[in-house]
């Protein structure tokens, strides 16, 4: 049976009977909280969302979806940009409550389910002075961000998150639990590292921990001009490595801190991590706090979990974006974004994250992330109100990411949107790709893993 002809009211045979977990029909009064997922704007109806408890539920239901021709969706934290772990009629992993995260602090490794957030793992580590660097949002599921690589707050310092990881338990198409690490199925442990959901459902995963004594992090803000810009890129490419930054070039959000006429205007509202000692982050922090006077400095010492504030779990947003690689910012960059900036309306960004330190070290080939040399992550988004007006935005930040980069179709697959096959091809160099598509073949030569950035296995 073919995806269009599914409908949420034809349930999968003896799935209930056999599940250990839960599963919720579309008669169970849960259902339409349980098949909300992060972003606004995606309403899918599934016939059956499995809360899976255990390895063996995961196997039964990539069974049952494989024999009765259900499409198959994987969720985690539920944070896909453009609603992959939801589907119309076909039936819903939901690996939430696998979310057990089992820590040796003496050999500094943790075991870690992928239903886990972000958060919820940084907490854990917290007490034991350990960390794994996940990405910007802490309700971000472990399972979908490693998945895609992860690049977040300590990304210069200790790599992406997929740096840390050492090995991957998967149920694949067949129903094998395999473990995957550089001794058991290495091809499959490659992929995993940036290939995304392709290759099966993660059910367990095992990062090396990293010891970080010291964290100096927050909020800065400075008014934006192409000069403040341009200065701000310059600083964090040429930053020591303990310092990551993620610059939001955007209109001053109506916080209570700002002072009123500040809001609506465009400003640089950065996110400033400094993995190390007081005094070592006071020095690294100077270029940027001297590029302009702040409208707001809460950058401090401090526990690193801070940099994951508590988020409304009802905040529904609904965006369009567009992510891109560049060298640098030069002053001719910054005047683009700036222009771009104040030429729309409506809460929209220019996001600029270096790269580069630990994440530039890895060789290209040791994981399916091979971008490995792009100094700098642009995204570009902006937020609508209803499909005419997604149309008019979508338009906006296309034109202005086309601006931005004109020669480099590349990208990180954690943050391609509904972008079409060539910029899933513009994830992975050409020799990266035809790898993946070997992975692709041996593992799910029939795709059943096919709601993600898809690898197409050859005749599928
Ligand atoms: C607000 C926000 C902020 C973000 N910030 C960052 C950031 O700073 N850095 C960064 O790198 N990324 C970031 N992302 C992107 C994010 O990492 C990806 O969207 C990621 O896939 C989300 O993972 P999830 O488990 O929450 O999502 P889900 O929607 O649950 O999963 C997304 C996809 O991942 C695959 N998947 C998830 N779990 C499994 C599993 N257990 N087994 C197999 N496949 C699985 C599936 O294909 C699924 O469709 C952000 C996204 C959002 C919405």
């Amino acid at each position: 049976m073919s995806a269009t002809t599914q409908t949420a009211d034809r349930s999968p045979n003896n799935l209930a009977n056999n599940i250990k977990g839960r599963v919720i029909t579309p008669d169970d009064p849960t259902y339409d909280k349980e098949r909300t997922v992060f972003y606004g704007g995606i309403d899918k109806r599934p016939s059956a969302i499995v809360r899976v408890s255990n390895v063996e539920d995961v196997r039964r239901v990539i069974a049952t979806a494989r024999d009765q021709g259900y499409e198959l969706a994987v969720r985690s934290g539920g944070h896909s940009v453009v609603g992959h772990s939801t589907t119309d009629g076909g039936i819903v992993i939901d690996l939430r409550d696998m979310s057990n995260i089992e820590i040796d602090a003496q050999a500094r490794t943790a075991w870690v389910e992928p239903g886990a957030t972000a958060i919820q793992v940084t907490q854990a580590l917290a007490e034991h002075g350990l960390v794994i660097g996940f990405g910007d949002s802490g309700s971000v599921g472990v399972g979908g961000i490693t998945l895609g690589g992860g690049i977040g707050f300590l990304v210069r310092k200790f790599g992406m998150t997929i740096d840390s990881l050492l090995a991957a338990e998967i149920v694949t198409a067949d129903g094998r639990h395999l473990r995957a690490d550089t001794e058991h199925h290495a091809d499959l442990f490659w992929a995993l590292r940036g290939g995304g959901g392709n290759f099966g459902v993660v059910t367990r995963l095992q990062f090396r921990l990293n010891e970080m004594k010291q964290f100096t992090g927050g909020i800065l803000i400075l008014p934006a001009t192409p000069e403040t810009i341009a200065g701000f890129a310059a600083a964090a490419l040429t930053a020591p490595d303990e310092l990551s930054t993620i610059g939001n070039v955007m209109p001053a959000p109506p916080m209570p801190f700002l002072p009123p006429e500040v809001h609506g205007r465009l400003v640089i509202f950065a996110m400033i991590a400094f993995a190390g000692d007081d005094e070592a982050a006071t020095r690294a922090i100077a270029p940027f706090r001297s590029l302009a006077t702040p409208l707001a400095d809460m950058v401090k010492p401090g526990p690193y979990v801070g940099m994951y504030p508590p988020e409304d779990p009802n905040y529904r947003p609904t965006a369009v974006a567009r992510t891109l690689f560049v060298d640098s910012i030069d002053l001719s960059a910054a005047k683009l974004i700036f222009e771009y900036l104040s030429k729309s309306d409506g809460m929209r960004v220019a996001q600029l994250r270096a790269l580069g330190g630990a994440m530039a070290r890895v060789p290209a080939d040791a994981t399916a992330y091979a971008h490995r040399s792009k100094p700098m992550l642009v995204n570009v988004a902006a937020f609508y109100d209803g499909e005419a007006d997604r149309e008019v935005r979508r338009a906006w930040v296309t034109e202005f990411a086309k601006k931005l980069q004109p020669n480099d179709d590349s990208a990180y697959v954690g943050f391609l949107t509904d972008d079409g096959q060539a910029r899933i091809r513009g994830a992975y160099p050409d020799s990266t790709w035809d790898r993946l598509v070997k992975v692709k073949s041996t593992y799910d030569p029939t795709n059943l893993f096919r709601l993600n950035q898809n690898i197409r296995p050859p005749g599928s």
